[in-house]
């Protein structure tokens, strides 16, 4: 489980993130959504160790991000430990990040082999097992230049698979595509979701986060407005902000 406790963040003087309290269930498939600016990346990098808070922790599977607990003092983790413990958490971004002189083949083994200590013959099988997975078996020697929009994004899904993290996060996922691509991308998450991965999806996609979430979170200036089961949430919202920023995506 991911659990978030009082978490706030500011830069210089701008507040981004306050009273952040969030629990995060094994499994569960929750959507983030909110205006531009509301805090939704800096929370998602929060939890990837991508970004410190100023206050508050956030723990997964009880061992805190970026620091240890002794008693009752917090001590913050040396850069080795960080990145050790940032493997249980992945992340999926709007733009992909593949490394485009490498292959497709080796954009997914490079961090198993070099994070994980897999030999290249293990690393490479479930490199191919991951891309069959995400539809994309035959595309093994492209190169990311070679590939669609949609193509690469699955790329990139399978690529943080290959490290097996507890938590996927997705920024946006659908958002730099060309408006066809997107189905293709939404249909990878779906398996996702249903194959018991803890996902959290900041999407503009409502139709999606109702379809695939088990809980919607709607997020203003740095705050959480309201959460809870997509019916209720865009059916019967309980706060006019949700209500004013749903008749706008709308
Ligand atoms: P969008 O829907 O546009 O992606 P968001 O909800 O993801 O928005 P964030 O990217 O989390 O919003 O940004 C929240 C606020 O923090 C914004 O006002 C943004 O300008 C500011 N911000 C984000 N990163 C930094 C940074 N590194 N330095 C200064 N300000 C930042
Ligand atoms: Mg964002």
């Amino acid at each position: 489980a991911v659990e978030i406790r009082g978490v706030a963040k500011s830069f210089g003087t701008l507040q981004v993130l306050s009273d952040i309290d969030l629990s995060f269930a094994p499994g569960s498939v929750t959507a983030i959504i909110g205006p531009s600016g509301s805090g939704k990346s800096t929370l998602l990098r929060a939890i990837n160790h991508l970004e410190r808070v100023d206050a508050g922790t956030i723990a997964i599977d009880g061992e805190l991000i970026g620091y240890r607990r002794d008693g009752d003092t917090l001590y913050e983790l040396e850069e080795r430990e960080i990145l050790k413990r940032r493997t249980d958490v992945g992340m999926v971004f709007q733009n992909f990040n593949l490394f485009p002189h490498l292959t497709v083949l080796q954009n997914i083994t490079e961090a198993p082999i070099r994070v994980r200590g897999l030999g290249r013959a293990e690393a490479e099988a479930l490199a191919r097992d991951l891309l069959a997975r995400v539809g994309l078996a035959e595309k093994a020697d492209a190169y990311p230049r070679q590939l669609s929009g949609g193509q690469q994004q699955r790329v990139a899904i399978a690529r943080t698979l290959a490290l097996k993290p507890k938590v996927l996060l997705f920024d946006e996922p659908t958002s730099a595509l060309d408006p066809e691509l997107v189905g293709e991308v939404l249909n990878v998450i779906r398996e996702l979701a249903a194959s018991g991965i803890t996902l959290i999806i900041v999407t503009h996609e409502i139709g999606f986060a109702r379809d695939v979430a088990d809980r919607i979170i709607f997020m203003e200036q740095g705050r959480v407005v309201e959460s809870g089961p997509p019916a209720r949430i865009l059916t019967a919202p309980r706060h006019q902000r949700t209500v004013d920023f749903l008749a706008r995506v709308n």
